[in-house]
């Protein structure tokens, strides 16, 4: 489903954030990427969706050479392929739908030509994404009058609206107390497993990766020092 062969990603800035990457991740796995600040991990992760481009070697993701992608081909990958921030990068001064139906934009025009029936699938979709992570009854409440854990939900249920294969979560819960951090974790291990959307997480909380995670893995200066089933790992320890 992703496969880096011989990944190399340097920064205009000469620095080599990721070196020599071979890494093979399964449809349906929850993959935890741990390390230190300046790893790597978040290169590692922008690279799947093409935020980041990779300089030499091969990246091929739910079939595609994402170096090849133009274009509209560029726009159609990404919208296999969600993504979850710390920041949670919503508008915060309007609705939890509204935050929701953005994912729909790009298509608004076009749909603006017909008779609303689209609006209202998406508005559908919008409402079962929100239901989902448990927070349709915020659906007409303001961003801002929500948790931070609340907010991350809302993230989330926006990326699941479009029917993602993988979801990419960028230090989801970097930014939330514990108690907050576990309910949002819940949600991705139920998504991950009721709708075998893979999961591939950037963390610096290694409990909670092995809590979670089915595998983990280790950067360190840009290159994988370890990857392996989370249940191994445990037994380890
Ligand atoms: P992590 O997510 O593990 O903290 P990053 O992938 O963000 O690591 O960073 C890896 C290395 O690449 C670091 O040395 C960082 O300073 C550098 N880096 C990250 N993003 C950029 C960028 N946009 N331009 C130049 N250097 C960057
Ligand atoms: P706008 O009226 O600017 O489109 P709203 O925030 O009022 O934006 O609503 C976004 C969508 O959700 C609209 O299409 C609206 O019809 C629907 N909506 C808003 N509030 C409610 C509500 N309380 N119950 C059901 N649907 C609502």
């Amino acid at each position: 489903m992703i496969e880096f062969i011989n990944v190399n990603k340097t920064y205009t800035n000469e620095i080599k954030a990721l070196k020599q990457i071979n890494l093979k991740i399964e449809q349906g796995e929850f993959v935890a990427v741990i390390g230190l600040s300046g790893a790597g991990k978040s290169t590692l992760i922008r690279c799947i969706n093409r935020m980041h481009e990779i300089t030499s070697g091969q990246l091929i993701v739910g079939g595609m050479d994402v170096s090849k992608l133009r274009g509209k081909e560029v726009r159609r990958f990404r919208r296999r392929i969600g993504m979850i921030f710390q920041s949670f990068n919503l508008v915060t001064r309007t609705t939890v739908l509204k935050n929701v139906l953005v994912s729909f934009v790009p298509d608004l025009s076009f749909i603006r030509k017909l008779t609303g029936v689209y609006i209202k699938e998406h508005k559908i979709k919008a409402l079962t994404a929100l239901d989902q992570v448990g927070i349709l009854d915020k659906a007409f409440v303001r961003v801002d009058q929500l948790s931070g854990g609340q907010q991350q939900r809302v993230a989330l249920a926006r990326t699941l609206s479009q029917n993602p294969e993988i979801i990419l979560a960028d230090e989801p819960i970097a930014s939330l107390d514990p108690v907050t951090s576990k309910i949002v974790m819940d949600d991705f291990k139920r998504i991950n497993k009721e709708m075998n959307i893979s999961v591939i997480m950037n963390i610096h909380h290694v409990e909670i990766a092995l809590q979670y995670a089915d595998r983990i893995i280790g950067v360190r200066e840009g290159a994988i020092v370890f990857d392996d089933q989370t249940a191994k790992v445990t037994d380890d320890i």
